[in-house]
């Protein structure tokens, strides 16, 4: 039997799409999906049929899974440690596409003209939240920060999957090519592989303020300079850059996008394998850099230096100015040969880290004093360590948390703190421990995190208004769902993650 499969998104014209098989289940030790039962297998010819949206939905992830496991390895679990993930392709009703570790689930949209939009028929929009699972089962950690540019990259990582779903379709590719004005411009011009989830900015269009950022959808081809996140509105018209994730995220998208696009060109010829290749080798730096890269506040700038690092290891720095001057077109500067360079030697020996394991142990009592003094931390922080090797450098990330107190913000976060995740990464200079690469003593990443959570409420992803509000934003149904809330964890209060949450409300903007 067959099914029809929209490539890339439905909201393109010409659609494109093909009759096939759905893809096999995934089987073995690895992380699955599991869906609802399913409907049969035939070509359900209209795209608001929940039968088409539940194949439609299951190819995306299933395909946004391989793709991942292509450039980096085999998934084996989730963040959960389960090896299934429910996915929801027809959740009640809203304009929702979220992840919250328990299951990815996607809304239907009923724009009351007669008009259905099931962002579960979006290969963008499904790939991407397969992004976001992806990443937190990679780097459970960026869930727990608080720096703009770590939560704008888990939307830019998530972005760049559904890029590359496109990327590794061989029809998408060839009607790249052959549409570009000559094959070496083929990502040059504006094209919908570069637009994510066209289909869903039309249903903002229909029922939404035009001002409203969701109308206009976010797109990799673009010209967006990087500047410091606390500089930036909370919020912004269509078509202009906020602190908000998804927005904010475009930068780092536009970064990788260009990657691509500039070992493409670099390659002896363009067309639809070179295409392939190019997106391949950038899909596979991008993998060790979501891999290593630490959770600091200048996420996009250590990112890409781990993509420089990583083509060192890979292909003996081939792609080297390709990756360098993607990241300087949108502002952001790479220092990769300072990402592993002693800033600083520690009282006290280098860590003995040999596991594979992450532990608490391994730091003497002199140099566990000196770095959190240095890092501004109280000394029974706890510190974790887990060992790495980059290239031929072998470090320890040392992970911690940080309270930062956010009751200067507003009324309603007296008594309330942010417990971000931050890293340094350790390694020996002689017989002493060096901090390698940046430090940060905590004072400017308070000042990041508070940015941050203003932003936050600004954008109406941290709802603090009365009981009523919260509970009606929890309840299923058409009100938007914030990405964070303030919970009483252990002794303290504080502003947490609970989903992402990847059609932003927007909160100065109404329905029309
Ligand atoms: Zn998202």
């Amino acid at each position: 039997m067959a099914i029809r499969y929209i490539r890339n998104d439905p909201g393109i014209a010409p659609v494109m799409e093909t009759v096939r098989s759905p893809l096999p289940n995934r089987v073995g030790s690895v992380a699955k999906l599991k869906m609802s039962a399913a409907p049969p297998e035939q070509v359900f010819p209209r795209n608001d049929d929940p039968g088409f949206v539940y194949w439609q939905c299951r190819e995306a992830s299933l395909l946004a899974l391989s793709v991942w496991e292509h450039i980096d390895r085999p998934l084996p679990r989730w963040q959960s440690q389960s090896r299934v993930l429910a996915l929801h392709h027809d959740h009640p009703a809203g304009l929702e596409a979220s992840y919250d570790r328990s299951a990815l689930a996607f809304s239907r949209w009923d724009d009351s003209r007669g008009t259905l939009t099931f962002p579960g028929a979006s290969t963008d929009a499904v790939a991407h939240e397969v992004g976001h699972a992806v990443l937190d089962a990679v780097r459970p950690e960026f869930w727990h920060s608080y720096f703009s540019e770590v939560a704008a990259f888990h939307e830019a990582f998530a972005d760049c999957l559904a890029l590359l779903v496109s990327l590794f379709d061989d029809e998408v590719r060839r009607a790249l090519v052959a549409n570009a004005p000559a094959p070496q411009q083929a990502l040059d011009t504006a094209n919908p592989l570069a637009t994510i989830a066209e289909s869903v900015a039309q249903a903002f269009q229909v029922s939404w303020d035009p001002k409203h950022p969701n109308t206009r959808a976010r797109s990799a081809n673009n010209q967006l300079q990087w500047v410091l996140p606390v500089t930036l509105p909370p919020t912004a018209p269509a078509g202009h850059l906020s602190q908000e994730p998804h927005s904010f995220g475009q930068i780092f998208t536009g970064c990788f996008y260009d990657t691509v696009n500039n070992i493409y060109k670099s390659l002896p010829a363009q067309d639809e394998a070179a295409l392939f290749s190019a997106a391949e080798t950038a899909g596979r730096l991008l993998a060790v850099a979501a891999g290593n890269a630490a959770p600091e506040k200048r996420f996009f700038r250590g990112a890409g230096a781990h993509m420089i690092l990583a083509d060192n290891d890979q292909n003996g720095g081939a792609n080297h100015l390709a990756i360098r001057d993607a990241f300087g077109a949108h502002g952001v500067a790479l220092g990769s040969s300072t990402t592993l360079a002693p800033t600083m030697a520690l009282a006290g020996p280098p860590p003995t880290v040999t596991s594979e394991v992450a532990s608490s142990r391994g730091l003497s009592a002199k140099t566990r004093s000196d770095l959190c003094k240095r890092i501004g931390v109280p000394s029974r922080t706890r510190i974790t360590l887990e060992p790495m090797r980059i290239g031929a450098t072998r470090l320890a990330k040392a992970q911690f948390q940080r309270d930062v107190r956010l009751s200067g913000i507003h009324r309603k976060l007296r008594g309330v703190v942010a417990r971000s995740i931050d890293a340094v990464q350790l390694g020996a200079h002689g017989k002493r421990c060096a901090v390698l690469g940046h430090l940060s003593d905590g004072t400017d990443s308070e000042e990041e995190i508070s940015a941050f959570v203003e932003g936050l409420i600004g954008a109406g992803a941290l709802i603090l208004g009365s009981r009523k509000q919260a509970a009606r934003a929890r309840r299923p149904g058409p009100d938007p769902k914030p990405s964070h809330a303030v919970r009483k964890i252990g002794s303290k209060k504080r502003v947490t993650r609970v989903r992402f949450s990847c059609l932003p409300p927007g909160l100065r903007w109404t329905r029309s």
